[in-house]
């Protein structure tokens, strides 16, 4: 038997269909609800993340500075293992 992916992904995406295909109406308006605070969350975060990188999110400068630092660092360490 193949083994199940238990990422985040292909879990919702099993409940979904087990709820869509059998679950009773309370399954189904509680994966609506989950669904719906999953989306509303996600869109939170995209909207904070397209406000600091295109610069009008008020500390926008001081993350991506911190985050240009850390990408610096990560690729100095990977291009460090490359060569060994
Ligand atoms: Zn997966």
């Amino acid at each position: 038997m193949r083994k199940r992916c238990t990422c985040r992904i292909c879990k919702l995406s099993r409940r979904i269909k087990s709820v869509r295909e059998s679950g009773t109406m309370r399954q189904k308006n509680i994966l609506i609800r989950d669904l719906s605070e999953s989306l509303f969350n996600t869109e939170h975060d995209l909207d904070w993340h397209q406000s600091v990188l295109n610069g009008s999110w008020p500390q926008a400068e001081e993350i991506l500075t911190r985050s240009l630092v850390s990408a610096r660092k990560i690729r100095e360490e990977y291009v460090g293992h490359e060569r060994t």
